[in-house]
């Protein structure tokens, strides 16, 4: 099941925004979903993960990063990569 909002709290309130994204954390054949994420927080968020590893507020290992926009985007702008 994935959220389907953007799931970073700023001062108690849920950013709600839709989520366009997945972050998950790979370690020793373990995945760990850590946040679902918006354009927005996303960028924030991929600036500080490696600071967020540092300090243990994420397990360290490889960070994978999931698009869960709608396929179709791309297809629209690019039609010659339509498949
Ligand atoms: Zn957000």
């Amino acid at each position: 099941m994935i959220p389907p909002n953007c799931s970073i709290i700023i001062e108690g309130r849920q950013c709600g925004l839709t989520s366009t994204c997945i972050i998950s954390v790979a370690t020793d054949g373990e995945e760990y979903m850590i946040a679902t994420l918006c354009d927005d927080h996303f960028v924030d968020f991929k600036k500080q993960i490696k600071y967020m590893q540092e300090i243990g507020k994420l397990p360290k290992g490889n960070v994978r990063f999931q698009m869960i926009k709608p396929v179709g985007t791309d297809c629209v702008l690019n039609s010659k990569n339509c498949p």
